[in-house]
């Protein structure tokens, strides 16, 4: 990358004798190429071989590097380069809580001193981790957290794959483990729309998936969309992996309320691009429903439901609602939430009501909103809760 040319004033004999020096050259941020990308970098900013390229890029996404300087078989000389004019964008850990169910939510400090949160999801047979794609959210839904804050930015490419990097390397250390990446699974449900920050979640995740980095396998990975219809498109041409959708609701009237995006793409609209979705062969559509007391969880509801999705190759998962202060909304009871499970069994749609995790320590789905100022903690804030 050039630096800025400076302006250059009209007269120019009316420049100041000592003109100020010129601004720095704005670094790039090589941890948000691909691959391709890092190598045009390479070669035509900084005049180097290709294959330093491929040499970088493994450092920083296999191994999670975060300094130039832990690259040992680059030339020092090299590294010194990069320093001149390339960045590896810091997220610095600021605060980390640990549930009673394992559950892990961290806070990170991006550059700018915005704040964003990663929960990681220990379980018998994975490790999961739940990634955030923008600093707040623009969707504004009324039960969330996360809405209420706004959209203050989009990650970079760089930040949301720095998320993963990180927490490799906190469950290496925490878990005493050899491997490189010790995540299985990634779902993108964390703060903000995946598919409202579309170019950035495409390299992040051919990033993800490339076999010089972290190497992921498609099936591994889930992305949960508000349902921006047209993206819908796109995300299902342009990736390949997983796609689950906020339905929240069995009405249009219902999800109006309580999801402002509804008012723009409708469930007809929705489930219209869910059914011209490509699926690879055996694959569902994942449905999140969060089961808001007397709003959303009559019997009614199941049985529209069920002709919602009669034809659709599809998944619900239920999401007993988490609390939060000041939203009005309430959880559903247990045994309401399982009769609304099987009431969509019988109707031949598959049902799962998701274990909920995190709740003591506000990292449920959404419950992720920085709560201000909170000191990091190593205890649980709310033992007693589930
Ligand atoms: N914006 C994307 C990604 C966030 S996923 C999306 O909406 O899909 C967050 C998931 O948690 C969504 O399915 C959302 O409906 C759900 N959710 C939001 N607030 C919740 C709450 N308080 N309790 C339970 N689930 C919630």
């Amino acid at each position: 990358m050039q630096p800025e040319s400076p302006s250059i004033p009209a007269d120019i004999s009316a420049a100041p004798v000592s003109a100020p020096a010129p601004a720095p050259a704005k670094l790039t941020e090589v941890s948000s190429l691909t691959l391709e990308g890092l190598t045009r970098f390479l070669t035509e900013d900084l005049g180097e071989r290709a294959f330093r390229a491929g040499q970088l890029y493994r450092w920083i996404h296999q191994r999670g590097a975060t300094s130039f300087d832990e690259m040992t078989d680059l030339s020092k000389a090299l590294r010194e380069k990069l320093k001149q004019r390339a960045e590896i964008v810091p997220l610095v850990k600021d605060a980390e809580q640990r549930s009673v169910d394992g559950t892990i939510k961290y806070r990170w400090k991006t550059r700018d001193g915005r704040f964003i949160e990663s929960v990681y999801m220990p379980s018998e047979d994975r490790k999961t981790l739940c990634v955030s794609t923008q600093v707040g959210c623009a969707m504004a839904c009324t039960f969330c957290m996360t809405g209420t804050l706004g959209l203050k930015r989009n990650l970079t490419p760089g930040e949301i794959v720095a998320q993963v990097h990180a927490v490799n390397r906190e469950v290496r250390k925490l878990e005493n483990l050899e491997t490189l990446r010790p995540l299985s699974n990634l779902v993108f449900m964390g703060m903000g729309e995946p598919l409202h920050n579309f170019e950035n979640l495409k390299t992040a995740l051919s990033i993800l998936q490339s076999e010089d980095g972290p190497n992921f396998s498609h099936r591994h990975i889930t992305v949960s969309t508000v349902g921006l219809v047209p993206m819908i498109e796109r995300f299902g041409q342009e990736t390949d992996v997983k796609l689950a959708i906020s339905l929240n609701a069995s009405t249009d009237e219902q999800r109006s309320k309580t999801m402002p995006v509804n008012r723009k793409w409708n469930i007809a609209a929705l489930l219209d691009a869910c059914r011209k979705f490509p699926l690879r062969q055996g694959r569902r559509i994942t449905f999140e429903y969060v089961l808001l007391q007397d709003f959303n969880d009559s019997d009614e509801d199941a049985y529209r439901l069920i002709e919602l999705l009669k034809d659709i190759p599809a998944k619900v998962n239920l999401i007993p609602y988490n609390e939060n202060p000041g939203l009005g909304f309430k959880t559903t009871m247990d045994e309401r939430a399982e009769r609304f499970r099987e009431l969509l069994c019988e109707g031949h749609v598959a049902a799962f009501i998701r274990q909920n995790r995190g709740r003591d320590i506000a990292g449920a789905c959404g419950q992720l909103a920085n709560r201000g100022g909170e000191k990091a903690s190593e205890t649980p804030q709310n033992p007693e809760l589930p």
